[in-house]
């Protein structure tokens, strides 16, 4: 059987980039769409130097627009395609809500009628974590209710697992789906060569962690040292995101080869272990040797307390699970920042 086409929307982006990557080297063709609205072409550089496959293709374009994406249908016979193309802060995702909304829900909308035109797809999304909510249940399986979403970025998230479960029980449209709900994806690729971009001050700990100790930022906050936790600090289930990358590719593979038990199923992505800010911020200090200027703050709006996956469908069904230590992936973060600090030097 020849070769599987993948189509990565967002594939220029922090998640997407690393997929690609993985999915080049377990012998998938790749070819990646991006509108690089929130990204530059530094990882998708990083990506073809990585693989050392400089014909790798690259589309930009918007997937809200129909056309640009019958396109790459039309080039390309695509056997799966995994939709990253999204806004992805929370933050901001509070302030515009109708732009979350309207790019969110269209491009997703929009590259499944698209694959439903073209006699259907295995689609796979990338859903979050935070589709759970706050929830007292813990670790949180598959079957864990949803909550209300905590934010329009939330409601997104949630709203393409629906739209998609939809269109898998529509007859007619031939597309099969799964979603992978990421609990907190960090790190960067071991070559420092694609890791994450944020704009500005970043909201997410690991970016600030690492600009902190290179001195981009003066002091790290972390936020609240009075939770119901071990240390008085929050738990989270951070997944590196190389680890995040071979489930994609293990997913893509379950998909392609027809072993999907249900036309839609949902994996949590995560490593099972629960790891608190201050253990984040002394993991980090011991791998890198690296002191980091922290201080205890306030608690931020609409965090929760304590959530990580149970990885255990993930584990049996796709024959994953994650292998990097928190200390690889603390080492690959601070690189990645290294190699940034060494670009902007140029
Ligand atoms: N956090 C922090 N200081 C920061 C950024 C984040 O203490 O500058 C904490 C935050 O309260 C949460 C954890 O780090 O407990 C992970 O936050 P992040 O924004 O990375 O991901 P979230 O779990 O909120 O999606």
């Amino acid at each position: 059987m020849g070769k599987k086409t993948v189509l990565v929307t967002g594939g220029a982006g922090y998640i997407g980039s690393h997929v690609t990557v993985e999915l080049i080297n377990a012998g998938y063709d790749v070819v990646v769409a991006d509108n690089m609205s929130n990204c530059d072409l530094t990882c998708f550089e990083g990506v073809k130097e990585v693989t050392g496959r400089t014909d790798i293709p690259f589309y930009r374009i918007d997937c809200c627009n129909q056309e640009s994406v019958e396109t790459i249908f039309n080039a390309h016979a695509i056997d799966a395609l995994i939709h990253f193309a999204a806004y992805k802060a929370v933050g901001e995702s509070v302030e515009q809500p109708l732009k979350y909304f309207r790019n969110n829900l269209d491009s997703f909308i929009t590259v499944l009628s698209v694959a439903a035109g073209h006699g259907g797809c295995n689609v796979l999304f990338s859903s979050s974590a935070t589709v759970y909510g706050e929830t007292d249940r813990l670790p949180v399986t598959e079957e864990s209710p949803r909550q209300p979403a905590m934010s329009p970025y939330g409601a997104t998230k949630q709203m393409c697992e629906d739209i998609l479960e939809s269109s898998v029980k529509a007859a007619g449209t031939g597309i099969k789906g799964m979603a992978l709900r990421y609990f907190n994806p960090v790190g960067a690729h071991p070559s420092a060569l694609l890791g994450e971009l944020p704009r500005g001050v970043p909201n997410n700990l690991i970016p600030y962690v690492t600009q902190t100790a290179i001195g981009k930022r003066e002091c790290l906050t972390i936020f609240g040292d009075d939770y119901p936790t071990p240390d008085g600090t929050c738990l989270r289930d951070y997944i590196d995101v190389v680890d995040l990358a071979k489930a994609h590719v293990a997913a893509v593979g379950r998909m392609v080869d027809g072993k999907m038990k249900k036309d839609y199923e949902i994996f949590n992505v995560g490593t099972g272990r629960p790891v608190s800010v201050l253990e984040i911020v002394r993991a980090f200090e011991k791998a890198n040797g690296v002191k980091l200027n922290y201080r205890f703050g306030p608690r931020r709006a609409g965090d929760i307390t304590a959530i990580w996956a149970d990885p255990s469908l993930a584990n049996r069904e796709l024959g994953w699970t994650a292998q990097r230590t928190l200390e690889d992936t603390m080492k690959s973060a601070w690189e990645w920042e290294l190699h940034l600090a060494a670009l902007n030097k140029k």
